[in-house]
């Protein structure tokens, strides 16, 4: 069957100078695990064909389209804090761009296809669990209604990556409305090359935000997409743990599910990542990060805003001010929701007041304010039972209930399934001794998170005591 993918070269070619032309390393077994079909459809690529041996070639790298040339993407990047002035994709690829149904285009990117020249010390290599956990998280975050990137596939290599014992190596098709990352831009800056600079935000702007006209309306627009991103982040309790400014989207999209995880008890310090050990990226400090990583992008932005510094400064600092602000607003109109009341509902003392019960009563987030809908409709006990502190909520619920909240309102915006990291942990295990049957019935939940189904009870739970006292990603 002929190839039915059509990959343009657009990115290459208008920035050649973040683009490294370079080839996927061959795979030595393919064997698909997961497809998803509606992503394929989407893209306009055939379901069928992608199943074939040919379609599977393409999705690690192997195979591509006459005249295509994948490339790996320059970027420099803030890692914890300390700037590195070369990563780029290290073991990752830029197929090419595919037009959505939507008519827009898409990046076609994989990730585990092999070393590049950005590797470092790295192997260029991902491992089939990670890769999984990448697929089964953003596609959850996807039907919570949170921009993300997308995962097409993941294929099991055959080859044998060595990390602390020897994994099954995998490759991850990820689509995005682009790699663009606040990390290109600090890579273009430090080029020295202003022209480069323009071109590249003139390019960022016609992708993603064609209203914002010049460098200083783009950077308006990423500080506004960034802000109710991680807003949206907040209120599903989802902790990325790796904010670096290479993993921050111009797009707006979440990228880069690495030792990301989602809270169970509530408590703004949790951390789930294993090199965290300061808590940089702990849950509630993911709206100062993000923040911080927008100042980084608006210094390498600056040749842009003003001839002269001064000025561009001031308009930085005047652009990044409306972070707070379009921030505040996104997480409080989004508590309001989960609380089932009218956007005009002055909730802020009462939003405060809950968060220290949750956090004092180590409550399960997600279950929290998904039994509250019942609450809404008159039984208060499955959330009730949550608490220690019966007299705090039993006092709290009373103030609450003043409000009229409307609760099948919040069964819209409040999920039942997230992807718990016990039935992640539990389902990728599973998938890397070979049975995927977990993983898809996890996906199964996870992606259709707001409509409660009978048989799917153990995803609604947090998980058991002993797995979630100690829980660290990697
Ligand atoms: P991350 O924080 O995972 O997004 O990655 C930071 C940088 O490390 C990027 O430049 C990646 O391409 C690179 N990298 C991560 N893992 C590997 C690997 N196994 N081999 C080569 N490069 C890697
Ligand atoms: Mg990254
Ligand atoms: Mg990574």
């Amino acid at each position: 069957a002929p190839a039915t993918v059509t990959l343009s070269d657009h990115f290459a070619r208008t920035l050649p100078e973040l683009a490294l032309p370079w080839e996927a390393e061959p795979a030595p077994a393919p064997r698909l695990l997961l497809l998803n079909e509606r992503v394929a459809a989407e893209l306009g690529l055939d379901v069928d064909w992608l199943r074939s041996p040919e379609g599977v070639r393409l999705l690690v790298g192997e195979h591509v389209p006459e005249g295509v040339t994948p490339v790996a993407q320059a970027y420099a990047g803030h890692q914890f804090g300390h700037y590195s002035p070369r990563l780029g994709d290290g073991r990752a690829l830029l197929l090419g761009e595919v037009v959505h149904a939507d008519g827009r285009p898409r990046d076609l990117h994989l990730k585990g296809s092999g070393r590049t020249p950005f590797a470092r010390g790295g192997d260029g290599l991902a491992v089939v669990g990670p890769m999984l956990r990448e697929y089964v998280v953003s596609e959850a975050m996807h039907a919570l209604g949170i921009p993300t990137t997308r995962s097409l596939a993941v294929v099991a290599t055959g080859r044998p990556v060595r990390r602390e014992t020897v994994l099954p190596g995998a490759v991850l098709a990820r689509v995005a409305d682009s790699h663009l990352r606040v990390g290109s831009f600090q890579y273009a800056r430090a080029t020295g090359d202003v022209e480069l600079l323009r071109r590249l935000a003139g390019h960022a702007i016609a992708r993603h935000h064609p209203d914002a006209g010049d460098a200083l309306g783009l950077f308006r627009a990423v500080v506004a997409a960034q802000a109710s991103l991680v807003a949206r982040w907040m209120l599903v309790g989802f902790v990325h743990g790796v904010m670096n400014t290479d993993n921050m989207t111009i797009s707006g999209e979440t990228i880069d599910y690495g030792p990301c995880a989602f809270l169970e008890a509530f408590d703004p310090a949790t951390v789930f990542s294993s090199i965290d050990d300061s808590g940089r990226y702990a849950y509630g400090n993911q709206p100062r990060v993000a923040e911080w990583n927008l100042a980084r992008l608006a210094e390498a932005l600056l040749p842009l805003f003003a001839d002269d510094e001064e000025q561009a400064v001031a308009a930085a600092v005047e652009a990044l001010g409306a972070f707070r602000a379009r921030y505040d607003e996104a997480w409080s109109a989004g508590m309001r929701a989960k609380l089932g009341l009218p956007a005009d509902a002055d909730a802020s003392a009462l939003v405060a007041d809950l968060q220290a019960l949750l956090r004092d009563n180590r409550v399960d987030h997600t279950s929290f304010y998904r039994r509250l809908g019942a609450a809404a409709g008159g039984d208060p006990e499955p959330a009730r039972e949550l608490f220690l502190d019966l007299a705090g909520i039993d006092a709290w619920l009373a103030r609450w209930r003043a409000l009229g909240p409307d609760g099948d309102a919040m069964r819209r915006v409040n999920p039942a399934y997230i992807p718990r990291n016990h039935l992640v942990e539990e389902a990728l295990a599973a998938a890397t001794d070979g049975d995927l049957e977990p993983v898809e019935r996890l996906l199964d939940a996870v992606t259709a998170p707001y409509t409660e189904r009978p048989g799917l009870d153990r995803y609604a739970e947090p998980a058991p005591e002993h797995f979630a006292a100690g829980y660290r990603t990697f």
